[in-house]
């Protein structure tokens, strides 16, 4: 079986974004970007099922620019075998990016697609749904396990108070939760041998795939400041304080 895994690169998750002056977007300028956090996961994952003996290749996908390559290469320094860039400056929304997908599918002929539940930049958490609809697979959402079982798999998902497995044919696509593994940190000799893995680079015009954005961003703006607090003698100067703000 062979594995394919969306990776997207984001702003850092210790970076605290900054609004662009004019409200138009997040500031990118010399910031530190890495993979997606749940995308870790899910390269930790396929590797995983592969070690497990259960798939014989990994295969990275990113679109996004030429500098998703580093990405790419983190995937590749963690396990990953293969790499494909589909290379655009422009901004990707979640239903361009899910028909990419579909039609490197319709290429690769994966067992498993496994993303991140969601990209930490916009939040979006619909691509790995769009993908399954666009393929009329079967979908196991907010994994936090996978189990593979001959030609099924079964997932746990993090539902509302608790947790429910699904069990599903494959070929199926799996997003990943937070708690599925504690993804690996690359060695020094497998980023070396990452360097030397093969990452092809194309278009999305190669697979036919009109990328052009279908929303229109009007305006970004910080969350407003907290206001500051106030300190209150006791519990009556509380209650007179709560009346006069109107809480109580
Ligand atoms: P989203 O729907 O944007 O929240 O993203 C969910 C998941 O889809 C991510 O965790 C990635 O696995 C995948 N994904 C989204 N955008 C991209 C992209 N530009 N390149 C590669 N994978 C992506």
């Amino acid at each position: 079986m062979k594995i394919l895994v969306p990776v997207k690169r984001v702003i850092d998750y210790n970076v605290k974004p900054r609004v662009k002056a004019d409200g138009t977007g997040v500031d990118l300028a010399n910031v530190k970007m890495s993979m997606n956090p749940f995308d870790e996961i899910a390269v930790e994952e396929a590797i995983r099922i592969k070690e497990a003996g259960k798939a014989e290749e990994i295969v990275a996908v990113s679109v996004g620019p030429a500098k998703a390559q580093d990405t790419l290469r983190t995937a590749l320094a963690m396990g990953a075998d293969r790499a494909i860039l589909i290379e655009t400056d422009a901004e990707v929304e979640p239903l361009a990016v899910a028909k990419i997908l579909k039609a490197i599918v319709a290429e690769e002929n994966p067992g498993l697609v496994i993303l991140g539940k969601q990209a930490i930049d916009d939040d979006s958490n619909q691509t790995g749904q769009m993908l399954a609809a666009l393929l009329g697979r079967p979908q196991g959402t907010f994994a936090s396990k996978v189990d593979i079982d001959g030609d099924h798999v079964a997932v746990t998902r993090e539902v509302d108070g608790g947790l429910e497995t699904v069990k599903l044919s494959l070929p199926a696509i799996v997003t990943t939760d937070l708690r599925l593994n504690e993804p690996r940190y690359a060695s020094l000799p497998n980023i070396m041998k990452a360097k030397k893995k093969p990452l092809d680079v194309k278009t999305a015009a190669d697979y036919g795939v009109d990328i052009a954005p279908r929303l229109k961003t009007l305006k970004v703006s910080e969350p407003p400041v907290r206001s500051a607090g106030v300190k209150v003698a006791d519990v009556d100067a509380l209650v007179a304080k709560l009346k006069e703000l109107g809480v109580a």
